[in-house]
């Protein structure tokens, strides 16, 4: 296990450990039926002008918070915001609901926030803790005739590819896997419209892996990621809500720390600020507490609305 009070953030293993569903707030999505939308090319990625709702379903690192055997105040806490489920988050437009990642607590997360539907994935990168949960969306197969889409980097949906060999190999027909319809986004910087929704992908780098952030009009969600390039940081302007990778205090090789991730949000001047996939190094409340106007901590749960 990692010594107390640090927080090794090991974002390639895998650590499948499923929890009880903490004691957080419980959600009432509208998750209305909808027809998927095309997946043209846009002119206009700001266009999207309908209020977006933002469901953040996991905040914490690759670990998860409480960490595995770590006795810790904040693995102890009983503040249901200290319990962190591995990263993701749901976008929701007109009853169009898009999932960011499917992390390895995938089916707890879209059980406590009663989703019925989903239209489409986005992948980030494929990391374990964004990546092994895919499973779950099985259910979910059926809503269109191709199966579920889902958009990636060609090296992400290559690595899909790989990492669930048997989701792509002729079987016989039972149901027992996703049905999935893959869309690479070339180039990576190249807007899209998915679910009727216009998507800017936002390219960073995450130590050296290129991961994607994503923006939907006002809205952006940019995770693992501890360099932003000069082109990307253009395409994070006039944001209502940016949603940011914030480890911890302490500097990492392949994350935002707090004061790194600050450092943006005063360079960006978004008009709230939520920090994501933090380690159990940060106490909701307190840290919160020292955070300047505008930005803090997101938890599981949080629903954010964005005009
Ligand atoms: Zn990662
Ligand atoms: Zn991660
Ligand atoms: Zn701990």
């Amino acid at each position: 296990m990692p010594p107390l009070g640090r927080c090794p953030d090991q974002d390639a293993k895998a650590s499948e450990a499923p929890e009880d569903p903490p004691p957080g707030p419980r959600f009432a999505l509208l998750v209305f039926l909808a027809t998927f939308g095309d997946t043209s090319p846009m002119t206009d990625p700001r266009r999207t002008r309908d209020p977006l709702r933002l469901t953040f379903l996991g905040t914490g690192t690759s670990h998860g918070v409480p960490v595995i055997g770590c006795a810790c105040a904040v693995c102890r806490s009983t503040d249901p915001r200290n319990r962190r489920y591995r990263p993701s988050v749901l976008v929701q437009r007109r009853g169009q609901t898009i999932l960011v990642d499917t992390p390895p607590e995938l089916r707890l997360q879209l059980l406590r926030a009663e989703v019925t539907r989903l239209d489409a994935i986005l992948y980030t990168h494929t990391h374990a803790d964004h990546l092994f949960g895919l499973d779950d969306v099985r259910v979910f197969s059926g809503h269109t005739a191709s199966g579920l889409p889902v958009f990636g980097s060609r090296q992400t949906l290559e690595n899909l590819r790989r990492q669930f060999y048997y989701v792509f190999i002729e079987t016989p027909a039972a149901g027992g896997k996703p049905r999935l319809d893959l869309h690479a986004i070339e180039p990576l910087d190249r807007p899209f419209v998915v679910a009727g929704l216009d998507v800017q992908p936002v390219p960073v780098l995450h130590g050296t892996t290129p991961v994607l952030g994503f923006r939907f009009g006002n809205l952006a969600y940019v995770t693992d990621t501890n360099q932003i390039p000069p082109a990307s940081l253009e395409l994070l302007r006039e944001l209502d809500v940016l949603v940011l990778d914030a480890l911890r205090d302490r500097p990492h090789p392949t994350h935002f720390s707090l004061s790194e991730a600050l450092e943006v949000v005063a360079e960006l001047g978004p008009r709230r600020t939520y920090f994501t996939h933090i380690c159990h190094d940060l106490d909701h409340a307190a840290t919160n507490r020292r955070l300047p106007p505008g930005v803090e901590l997101a938890y599981d749960g949080l629903i954010v609305d964005v005009p």
